[in-house]
């Protein structure tokens, strides 16, 4: 017996508990779901990925950074899923599921809602079955030639093309985000430049403010793409850039790369067709920031932290 994560697009079956919901890995035997089986109708095909068992909690357990750590629901989580399957394949393949209803206390919750309770190695691994499940979803004819693709023989993630050969592997698209900061020219106090983008809303209130992000173009570096983006954004330059973290990102397959750096010039003068505002705030004044579990957050926490304030 082996275990699976159960998806549904961006949402994952999860049980309630007293801590919240949590995803839960469903059981079923090898021979009910034969990756290898080439006499699959083509339909099966679709829905069922490996994911590495490295992500899995059981690795990460005594390091995993996170601030949920110490919250007494990781023994709810005992099985270190290292696959995930869409509900349609697995109700085609006749993978017994669990009942989902309100009485059962099982349901399928959107990956951005667990992603604020989740430890890091879980979450990551459920972001990876999104992008390999959609992947899936998406490949299903050689992009050269249209032939209908299949699985690559060997333990390769690649979709392959039968008549021409081309591979096709699953896509991910590097996209910078950056913190930057400057002391206040009046008070000295550290400031950090946040921007109000168009995408989220004009309407809510109080406004969200977030950093200044954008996917990196190609035959660009990391670096280039950061000292680009912030001058096509806010029209200033940069000085001191330097990388911090990154966070894989499923919508749809990002990989948020984390950026500091230190405001050198310019006046801000915004792009007005990506954003309604942006500006530097002083730290112990912030607008409303993105919520925790995203890499926004934590790059802004770690400004907080080590200016003494308290994330
Ligand atoms: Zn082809």
């Amino acid at each position: 017996m082996t275990s699976a994560f159960i998806f549904s697009d961006d949402t994952i079956l999860c049980h309630q508990t007293s801590d919240g919901w949590w995803p839960l890995p469903v059981q079923y035997s090898k021979s009910d779901v034969d990756l290898n089986n080439d006499a699959y109708p083509q339909a099966y095909q679709i829905g069922h990925v490996a994911l590495l068992e490295s992500l899995a909690l059981i690795h990460w357990q005594t390091t995993a950074s996170t601030d949920h750590s110490d919250v007494d629901i990781r023994p709810t989580f005992t099985a270190q899923a290292s696959s995930a399957m869409s509900y349609d394949y697995a109700v085609a393949h006749h993978v017994a599921l669990p009942p989902v209803n309100e009485s059962s206390g099982n349901t399928f919750v959107p990956y951005r809602q667990l992603i604020l309770q989740l430890p890091v190695a879980l979450s990551n691994q459920l972001s990876q079955a999104i992008q390999l499940l959609r992947w899936q979803t998406d490949t299903r004819f050689c992009s050269r030639c249209a032939t209908p693709v299949i699985h690559a023989r060997n333990a390769e993630r690649a979709m392959v093309c039968p008549a021409c050969q081309l591979h096709q592997y699953p896509r991910v698209q590097p996209c910078i985000i950056t913190a930057i900061t400057r002391p206040n020219p009046q008070t000295g106090e550290t400031q950090i430049l946040l921007a109000h983008h168009h995408r989220h809303g004009q309407q809510k209130q109080p406004p969200l403010y977030g950093l200044i992000a954008g996917f990196v173009e190609v035959g660009e570096s990391l670096e280039h793409a950061v000292v680009r983006e912030v001058a096509e954004e806010v029209n200033i330059t940069l000085t001191d850039i330097r990388y911090i973290s990154s966070q894989p990102w499923p919508f749809p397959t990002n990989l948020m790369l984390g950026f500091r750096a230190t405001y050198a010039g310019g006046d801000i003068i915004i792009q007005e067709d990506e954003l309604a505002h942006a500006d530097f705030f002083d730290l112990s004044n912030l607008p409303k920031i993105p919520s925790k579990g995203s890499i926004a957050y934590e790059l802004i926490a770690q400004i907080l932290t080590e200016q003494g304030f308290e994330a």
